[in-house]
């Protein structure tokens, strides 16, 4: 059975005749042939604004001289106006004599004088097809070029994002300023209500991890220990190993409403942060719950995350280095670098404040000795004993320092010479109760040590706090090791004699 299929034709296009008579409207009909359909207005009721808005435009009008001419200028200009519709002026042999500029200016595509043949009458729709043609390609290269300026406009703003993005992670060395500096510029992008931070670093020789989890503020506990539990769940999906122990910094945030947040007031966002191969760290992200992002936009913040993703971990790394560079290899307490400085600046606030300050300067007994009868590992062995022992025993406002060799130093603001001299004799007890083992052999070790101090409204001179240690030090040597000596003030001494 055949099918019935409607035939689809092409619709006619349509064209216009503006008050043509009969002949010429035959004429026009018969020299465009039946793809199209000529409407003609009558000359009393030609078409206004309204009609030419409608939704099928005309492609062309067809008008003659003497209904033009008798046009009103406001007339005139309207159907100039309409741009989609080509006008053909028509020309009666009786009409007088009209330039091709006088056409132009009037508006017309062209002009065909009667009788309107079928040839010139193609030849003129084939030019109005032309143009409207030629129109419709600047029309959708206008379109094209609107479309570009647009793209290029968002890859400008993108571009500027980035750029802020890089400026303020790099504004700084520190990983705390630059997670609060984040927070700000990526919240051009997505509404950020909080974002915190976890870096993980694996132990050398070893499986294990410590992870370093730098929290934008502080909070109640039981928030932040919610806090704490997703990050490490993330540091376990994402590190390599298993988690040994962790370490919360606090970055305090500027707004204080965001304390209370708990993972579940948003959309959480965990976004690995990468360097290499390697994923060293990870942001979490509590965003608006209902943000969407474009896809360009996503690909400007993944990047963003690389961004801040390297200057974090150059910023851990420049810590590290610090760090490495302040402490003892050995012994893992502070060098003599780093009690010097910080000699300086307790003296300065000693002076300006009027506190105590008080400083122990110890060195082992016989050490030497050690080194000759157990060799050389055994000493380094009781040295990073002894680390141990001044790191257990003293505050963290302490600072405890190996100053050379086998000679150490603790510095104590804010401590008493009575005090100063308690805490030296612990030391030395503890020194002298630890019982050493080295390649089967066991052996004790003592130290002696010299006590100066810096007491509140004294009016000492304060620069020779060390001189002063070394001599109580030396004294200590002298009058048979293993002892605590305070230095005495020099009338005392005087006095001594
Ligand atoms: P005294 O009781 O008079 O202080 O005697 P001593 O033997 O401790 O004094 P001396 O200053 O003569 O010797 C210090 C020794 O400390 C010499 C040196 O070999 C040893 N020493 C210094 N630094 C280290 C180190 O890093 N490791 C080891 N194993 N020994 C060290
Ligand atoms: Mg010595
Ligand atoms: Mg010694």
């Amino acid at each position: 059975m055949r099918k019935k299929t409607i035939q689809r034709g092409k619709r006619p296009e349509l064209m216009w005749g503006l008050g043509l008579n009969e002949q010429l409207k035959r004429q026009v009909e018969m020299g465009v042939g039946p793809g199209f359909y000529v409407r003609n207005f009558p000359l009393g009721s030609l078409p206004w604004s309204r009609d030419m808005s409608g939704r099928e435009k005309p492609s062309a009008a067809w008008i003659p001289w003497s209904v033009w001419s008798d046009m009103p200028e406001s007339r005139k200009e309207e159907y100039r106006s309409q741009e989609s519709t080509q006008r053909i002026l028509i020309q009666d042999k009786d009409d007088e004599q009209i330039e091709m500029d006088q056409v132009l200016s009037e508006g017309f595509l062209t002009v065909v004088r009667t009788p309107l043949t079928r040839p010139k009458v193609q030849d003129a729709v084939f030019r109005a097809k032309e143009v409207t043609s030629m129109y419709s390609d600047i029309y959708r290269m206008t379109e094209e070029i609107m479309l570009e300026r647009e793209l290029l406009s968002r890859k400008t703003d993108q571009l500027m994002f980035l750029n802020k993005i890089l400026a303020s992670a790099t504004e700084s060395l520190d990983p705390a300023s630059i997670l609060l500096n984040a927070k700000e510029t990526l919240s051009l992008v997505v509404p950020i209500k909080m974002i915190h931070a976890a870096f993980w670093t694996q132990q050398p020789e070893s499986e294990v991890t410590d992870v370093e989890i730098f929290l934008n503020g502080t909070m109640p506990p039981e928030t932040e220990s919610r806090w704490v539990e997703e990050i490490m769940a993330a540091a376990n999906n994402m590190g390599s190993g298993s988690v040994n122990g962790f370490q919360i910094i606090h970055a305090e945030s500027a707004r204080r409403q965001e304390f209370s947040l708990t993972p579940d007031d948003g959309r959480l966002a965990i976004m690995p942060l990468t360097a290499g191969q390697q994923t060293f760290g990870c942001l979490m992200l509590l965003c608006e719950p209902d943000y969407r992002l474009g896809k360009d936009q996503v690909e400007t913040f993944r990047s963003a995350v690389t961004h801040l993703g390297l200057a974090l971990r150059n910023a851990l790394m420049f810590k590290e280095v610090k760090l490495r560079a302040d402490k003892d290899a050995l012994t893992r307490i502070y060098n003599r670098h780093s009690f010097e400085e910080r000699l300086v600046y307790e003296i300065k606030r000693r002076r300006r404040y009027n506190h105590d300050l008080s400083l122990l300067m110890f060195d082992l007994d016989h050490f030497k000795l050690v080194n000759d009868t157990y060799g050389h590992k055994a000493g380094d062995m009781v040295l990073r004993k002894v680390g141990e022992i001044l790191t257990d025993t003293f505050r963290t406002t302490d600072l405890a320092a190996r100053y050379g060799g086998e000679e150490f130093v603790v510095l104590l603001p804010h401590t008493s010479e009575e005090d100063a001299w308690k805490l030296a004799e612990r030391v030395r007890e503890a020194i002298q109760s630890c019982d050493f083992h080295f390649d089967g052999q066991d052996f004790k070790v003592t130290a002696s040590i010299g006590v100066a101090s810096i007491e509140a409204g004294a009016l000492t001179k304060d620069d020779d706090l060390i001189l002063k240690a070394d001599k109580a030090l030396y004294e200590a040597k002298n009058n048979g090791r293993n002892k605590v000596v305070i230095s005495k003030p020099p009338i005392m001494q005087a006095a001594m004699l």
